[in-house]
């Protein structure tokens, strides 16, 4: 029985992926919660051209076996993005978990996921017959189900570097400060001139069984003055309210709804 397999490049890695069942293992922050039995695991910490951040002019492309801590260190990783992996647990989590396991592991709660949506991210996937990406939105299908087909890979995240110096707005309410699982988070870039929002993101955890956003009601945003969106606040606010769903889990829905839509206006004050 094999325990494991151990590539050294991505091709090897999807080879071994299209004939087998092994679970690919990044840092094994999530996969070792589950400890999946009877199968093998493909590891993919041993896998450098993953494990590098580059910027290629058009994105910032950051390798799925990237840890947080290494992100944090980077120049090139944009601020929103360091923001919301800084609050990922704790330090030994953020040295061990990576880009592609918070993606491949399809939680509606993943940090850096939701930084991605903001910022307009892409999602690289590899296999034997070729390579997809898709938008973030396109690939978070729902809790656990993403669009990864079981020959695929995560390879790279893609962020565009139009978006990645922008001014951001980001906020996460945990249970508690440190060592949290978001409750709520809310993540955007934006950027205003002549007193008129040029561009508007907004993106949510605790809004429903997956990352969100709404680019309808962005749409509405755009291009308007600020003070007319102040103007207007409570109908933006009831538009984004409307659109998400909220649930009970550890905590009540109200509590989602009421924080969700104070964070919304802590961040609409923030423009501007
Ligand atoms: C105590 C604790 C606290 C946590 N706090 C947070 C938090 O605050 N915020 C947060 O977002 N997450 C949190 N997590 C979850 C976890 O640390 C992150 O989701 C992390 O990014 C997972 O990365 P990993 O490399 O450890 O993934 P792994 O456990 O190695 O893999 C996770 C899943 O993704 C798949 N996978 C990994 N890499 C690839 C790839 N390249 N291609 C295809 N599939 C792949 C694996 O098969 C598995 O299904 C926490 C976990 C723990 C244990």
């Amino acid at each position: 029985m094999v325990n494991g397999y151990k590539p050294k490049t991505l091709q090897e890695a999807i080879e071994i992926k299209s004939r087998t069942s092994a679970v690919p293992y990044a840092g094994g922050t999530d996969v070792m919660v589950r400890r999946p039995e009877g199968v093998p695991f493909l590891f993919l910490n041993d896998i450098e051209e993953i494990k590098q951040i580059k910027d290629d002019g058009e994105y910032i492309r950051i390798g799925a076996a990237v840890t947080f801590t290494q992100a944090l260190g980077s120049n090139l990783v944009p601020a929103i993005m360091k923001e919301a992996v800084s609050r990922i647990a704790a330090p030994a989590i953020r040295n061990a978990g990576t880009f592609g396991g918070n993606l491949g592991n399809g939680s509606d709660k993943a940090d850096s996921v939701m930084a991605g949506f903001a910022l307009d991210g892409r999602v690289r996937l590899v296999s034997v017959s070729g390579e997809r990406i898709l938008p973030l939105g396109e690939f978070c299908i729902r809790r656990g189900v993403t669009a990864i087909r079981d020959d695929e890979l995560i390879a790279e995240v893609l962020l565009p570097k139009a978006n990645c110096d922008l001014p951001y707005y980001y906020k996460k309410i945990g249970g508690r400060n440190a060592l949290a699982i978001s409750r709520v988070a809310i993540g955007g870039v934006y950027s205003v001139r002549d007193n008129v929002i040029e561009q508007f993101t907004a993106a949510f955890i605790g809004g429903g069984d997956v990352c969100k956003r709404f680019k309808e009601i962005e749409a509405t945003i755009i291009g308007k003055p600020v003070d007319e969106v102040k103007a207007n606040l409570d109908a933006y606010v009831k538009a984004y309210a409307d659109s998400l769903t909220f649930t009970r889990g550890r905590v009540s829905a109200e509590y989602r709804r009421t924080v969700i839509t104070n964070l919304l206006r802590d961040y609409f004050d923030t423009i501007g």
